[in-house]
């Protein structure tokens, strides 16, 4: 009787291992949107259009002028952990947001997948997934770049769609998303457009890419995203240590906030929600603001890559470094620095 209860071990098929992987890579619209727009940076896209309908759960469309797919590795891009990005040999050298290959079936295995996408040797072709069917690949038209199209995300995992908010909530947190891309990307441009409803849609971000050298660049960015009063209160960063770069913006203790909404913090380009580097911010103003008052700063830390571990969070949100002492030391001193330089300005103009 024993033999009756005992459970077998079976190998999962294909689609449900998509939709396990797809949890961890999709939580929301928002992560989708994460996910494509990172996909045309790596494409080396320098303008990048962001379409969605009903908060993103009806429609996410990410349009780039990349460098797009050729017909042949249509097929792959939907493949599980296949990817242009990495060979596999030196996991802690990557220099792409994207290298483990995920993205695009788990999209593609929880809701409608449409890519199009044409490079200049070949016609344009455009291949489908839906619920994890793959469709063969076929012409279509397209100039060039890549146009992503996700609808119905989570209709292949109902459980899922239960866990989303309000159409307002997921747009607000696609918006964050764009803007939080947007800032470290100063010379791409970018546009976010809601469709709901259909027709051209109402444009509720948009930021041309700048020029400049980086920190007019990025100055420039950050006005756009963070407003006029945060550029005209910013002091510009740029330090390092021991290999550890830290360039960005970081405002006069008077333009502190209530709250830590204001605090962007990116390492090697991907924004990232680390509490260390949080704690190393919290602590470098330390000295200079009321205990409830919040620093506001848009930081970029900056390293070879085998200096830091991306790959500790399926969300690659959360980075370790290989010395999270030097990380944060140069953010603590190099805030410092920059903001007792700027207080001794302000003394010696007030003394004449
Ligand atoms: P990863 O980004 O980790 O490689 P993805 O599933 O996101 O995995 O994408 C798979 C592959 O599809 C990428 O490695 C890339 O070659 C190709 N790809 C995806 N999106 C684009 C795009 N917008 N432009 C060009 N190539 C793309
Ligand atoms: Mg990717």
């Amino acid at each position: 009787h024993i033999r009756e209860n005992r459970p077998v071990i079976r190998q999962l098929d294909e689609g449900a291992i998509n939709r396990i992987a797809a949890g961890e890579v999709v939580e929301r619209p928002a992560s989708a949107v994460k996910e494509l727009v990172e996909n045309a940076l790596d494409a080396g896209a320098r303008r990048i259009e962001i379409c969605f309908a009903d908060g993103g759960k009806t429609l996410v469309r990410v349009t780039d002028d990349g460098c797009g797919i050729a017909p042949d590795d249509l097929p792959l891009a939907l493949a599980r952990h296949a990817t242009s990005k990495i060979d596999g040999s030196d996991l802690l050298n990557i220099h792409t947001f994207g290298f483990r290959g995920e993205a695009l079936p788990s999209l593609g295995a929880v809701g409608r997948l449409t890519i199009a996408s044409r490079v200049p040797e070949f016609e344009a072709t455009e291949i489908s997934v839906n619920g994890g069917q793959v469709t063969a690949p076929k012409p279509t038209a397209l100039n060039g770049g890549t146009i992503v199209t996700l609808r119905d995300l989570f209709f292949a995992t109902p459980a899922r769609l239960k866990f989303m908010r309000t159409d307002r909530a997921e747009a607000q947190a696609i918006t964050d998303t764009v803007k939080r891309l947007a800032m470290a990307e100063p010379f791409v441009g970018f546009t976010l457009r809601d469709v709901s409803g259909g027709g051209e849609g109402r444009v509720t971000f948009r930021a041309d890419a700048e020029t400049g050298d980086l920190f007019d660049a990025l100055h420039g960015r950050l006005a756009r995203i963070l407003g006029a009063e945060f550029a005209e209160n910013a002091l510009r960063i740029d330090a390092s240590r021991e290999g550890l770069h830290m360039t960005g913006y970081a405002a006069l203790p008077t333009y502190s906030r209530g709250s830590a909404v204001a605090q962007y913090l990116f390492v090697n380009g991907r924004p990232v929600r680390d509490k260390m580097l949080y704690g190393a911010l919290r602590a470098a103003y330390h000295d200079f603001l009321n205990r409830d008052r919040h620093p506001a700063a848009a930081l970029f830390i900056n390293c070879d890559p085998t200096l830091v571990d991306v790959n500790v969070h399926p969300a690659k949100s959360e980075v370790r470094f290989r010395d999270p002492g030097l990380a944060r030391g140069l953010i603590v001193s190099g805030l410092r620095h920059a903001l007792a330089e700027a207080g001794h300005r302000a003394s010696t103009t007030v003394a004449g």
